[in-house]
């Protein structure tokens, strides 16, 4: 699981989303990219590796936009290829998402989407996403994210941007955290505080269950079955450095504190309905063919190893 920025508003948006893209990789990734709205018009760009390789691709480019979301990809589901990288987008390219987390359930999805014709062209399980919600698309970008969801079963947290609905990042989360940073003609999207502190210090906590409907003026919080919500906004008294440290007074302390959460997230990927240990990103690769294993490690993650 990995991370995930957005802006919208009248700033450089590929740098607001790069330097973002930079504060979340301390998280470690495999791929970066980001997508950009300018003038109704969407446009993608990925790299694998690092995020220098994005940042050289686009830098020449001198992009303009309104509206961008980026990603850096950790492959639970297939390799760490440019066209694995997120965002993904929908068979004519008018819908982007970035994606942290697993769909479970991706393959049955897959297999129907492409006998109705959908043309899927990466391993992810994140790209079903955005060809549901943008065969439900007929109207609102939030009603057909909402829809598409139903249909999911896993962790997600998810940003999606569509030229079919321009002038707004739509966001959901369930198992994975998304929060809002609140500007002034000007908003944040992030899975960590860290990719967007240096902007804003006021932000919203997007909870389960719970669909963001950001423009560049407005903030428009609702649960799934389409009631209101009213959410508080807080104030981050930390400053960039020390949010590296999510406001503990060192890393040990943070690491300690954040086990739990960190156990249920590990634990919810990998553990199904049944009480089976699964690993689907393993399913179609060598490892499983193995039959000598090797494992290198010291300190708590030999004890790890030796479990
Ligand atoms: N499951 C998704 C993929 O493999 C998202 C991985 C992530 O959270 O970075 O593309």
């Amino acid at each position: 699981m990995c991370g995930i920025v957005g802006y919208i508003g009248d700033r450089d948006v590929a740098s607001i989303l790069l330097v973002g893209l930079e504060r979340l990789s301390y998280r470690g990734y495999d791929s970066s990219g980001i997508a950009i709205m300018s003038d109704g018009e969407l446009s993608c760009w990925k790299k694998e590796g690092k995020i220098h390789n994005l940042e050289q691709a686009i830098k020449p480019l001198n992009i303009q936009g309104s509206i961008g979301i980026g990603h850096t990809r950790w492959a639970t589901h297939g390799a760490a290829t440019e066209a694995n990288a997120h965002p993904q987008v929908c068979s004519m390219n008018k819908t982007a998402i970035v994606h942290n987390g697993i769909i479970e359930n991706y393959s049955s999805i897959k297999k129907k989407l492409t006998e109705e014709g959908h043309i899927l062209r990466s391993q992810t399980d994140t790209e079903v996403i955005v060809h549901l919600i943008d065969r439900y698309l007929n109207g609102n970008l939030e009603d057909a994210v909402e829809k598409a969801t139903h249909d999911l079963s896993g962790s997600f947290a998810i940003a999606v941007t569509s030229e079919k609905d321009p002038d707004k990042i739509v966001i959901c989360r369930k198992g994975s955290p998304l929060i809002i940073g609140v500007g002034k003609n000007e908003n944040f999207i992030s899975s960590d505080i860290q990719a967007i502190v240096s902007h804003t210090k006021q932000v919203i906590y997007l909870e389960d269950d719970e669909i963001g409907i950001i423009s560049k003026d407005a903030i428009d919080i609702r649960k799934m079955g389409g009631v209101k919500v009213t959410k508080d906004i807080h104030h981050i008294t930390w400053d960039a450095e020390a949010t590296e440290k999510a406001g503990y007074d060192h890393f040990m302390l943070k690491e300690i504190n954040e086990q739990p959460a960190v156990i249920r997230r590990i634990t919810s990927e990998h553990i199904n309905k049944n009480n089976e240990v699964v690993f689907p990103g393993l399913k179609n690769s060598n490892i499983a063919k193995a039959n000598r294993f090797i494992i290198q490690a010291c300190g708590t993650s030999w004890h790890a190893g030796l479990i």
